[in-house]
């Protein structure tokens, strides 16, 4: 029966909080709080300096976020929800905060994790769940970025050692790593491997004059002649198939957290147009507005159901990465649009650091790209469902 005498609420609408565990709304509701007294406050600030402070590495450490979704070597063995929930929270305060935990859980850890030896995991996986330690991945380069297995960087045997040669671009945290995931073809094809940012021959430049993700650190990673033990290779993945299933790992954290981005450009247009008056009465009265913040309604609440279902597949262990694809495709598409609307509705004011919304408009441009781009994940779409592929 439908109560008539309910009204939903406008930063819930669809009571979506109700589809969570205790465990995970705990989750939700503790890296929220950090975002409020931590993040929102200076990210203007770091966004407009192009910094990330390293303080906040181990505050994420501290509330168990690195590598949240993995269990043991000091991980917190959460379930996919609450991962991706902790995702939406965190970019909610910046894309650039969530693509730090993102990196280091999905993208450095995981690897580490899921096909390191012992003697890597133990090494490495402790120091980066609390945080001491922080991880980059080394996939993309300045002419194979889309299709991976074109990539030129190598690795050699000599001797008992490896040496490596090549260049990564686009690299997250790359010029403030203590360890890097490289991968690199071999003579047995693609093989990563687990690098101390110290060794000779690893040189990072931090890329600036970006207009996305400035609170982020990016970075161009060059190997010259890197020798490497022969342990460093990671031993139980060959093949493209490895950096791949790191990629599904983040993605869906991405397809969570573009949620948060969108979230709150509505709840600033929805406040802004609350208080602002134009011809004597709030933005928000006219129907043009309502009309809008209706369609930015819709969009989020219809993103976040959709992230939530696909992290009970994942919980259940039935996701497939094409439906990865679907929701990061989907969600960050929407994310955008709701954040180039809300950029409108706040007039001149939108367009300044003084409030979230062109921040996390642009932040969302890289979301967009990254970690495969719109196209990329439409030609995902289209392969699954005609069984032709249509990359090349
Ligand atoms: P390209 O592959 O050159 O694509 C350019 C355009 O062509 C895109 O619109 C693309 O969709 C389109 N296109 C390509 N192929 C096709 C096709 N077959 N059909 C139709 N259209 C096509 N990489 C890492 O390895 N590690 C990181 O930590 C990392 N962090 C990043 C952080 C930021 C802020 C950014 C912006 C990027 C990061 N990347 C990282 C790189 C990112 O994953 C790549 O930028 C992305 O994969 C796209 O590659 P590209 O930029 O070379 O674009």
């Amino acid at each position: 029966m439908t109560n008539t005498t309910l009204a939903p609420d406008p930063y819930d609408f669809l009571a979506l909080e109700q589809l969570l565990s205790d465990e995970e709304r705990m989750v939700a509701h503790t890296v929220r709080q950090l975002v409020v007294e931590k993040i929102k406050p200076n990210v203007g600030e770091w966004f407009e300096n192009c910094e990330f402070p390293r303080e906040l590495a181990t505050e994420f450490g501290k509330l168990g976020m690195l590598g949240m979704h993995l269990s043991g070597y000091g991980c917190a063995g959460m379930s996919a929800v609450a991962y991706g929930s902790a995702c939406l929270e965190l970019e909610a305060g910046d894309s650039g905060a969530r693509s730090f935990v993102s990196v280091q859980g999905s993208l450095a850890m995981f690897p580490i994790w899921r096909f390191g030896s012992e003697e890597q995991k133990q090494e490495w996986l402790p120091r980066m769940a609390a945080g001491e330690a922080i991880g980059c991945f080394g996939l993309t380069e300045p002419d194979s970025g889309s299709d991976p297995s074109s990539m030129r960087t190598t690795a050699r045997r000599d001797g008992d050692d490896w040496v490596l040669g090549g260049t990564k671009m686009w690299i997250t945290n790359g010029s403030i790593a203590d360890v890097a995931v490289i991968w690199a073809q071999t003579e047995d094809g693609i093989r990563g491997f687990v690098v101390d940012t110290k060794t000779p021959g690893y040189q990072a430049r931090t890329l600036d004059r970006k207009m996305s993700l400035r609170a982020s650190i990016t970075a161009e990673i060059v190997l010259d002649n890197m020798r490497l033990p022969g342990t460093a290779v990671l031993p139980g993945v060959t093949g493209i198939k490895g950096p791949l299933s790191c990629l599904n790992e983040a993605r869906f954290g991405i397809l969570f957290g573009a949620v948060g981005a969108a979230r709150d450009c509505y709840e600033t247009a929805l406040e802004y147009t609350l208080n602002r008056t134009q011809f004597g009465k709030p933005l928000a009265g006219f129907q043009f507005t309502q009309g809008k913040l209706a369609d930015m309604l819709i969009r989020i609440n219809r993103a976040h159901l959709l992230a939530l279902h696909l992290g009970k597949l994942k919980d259940a262990g039935t996701l497939a990465p094409a439906q990865i694809s679907f929701g990061k495709k989907d969600n960050v598409a929407q994310a955008l649009h709701v954040a180039r609307e809300a950029r409108g509705m706040l007039g001149a004011s939108g367009i300044t650091l003084e409030y979230p919304v062109i921040r996390h408009m642009n932040n969302l441009e890289s979301v967009y790209t990254y970690e495969g781009t719109n196209e990329v994940h439409t030609l995902v779409l289209g392969q699954a469902v005609t069984n032709i592929g249509a990359f090349r």
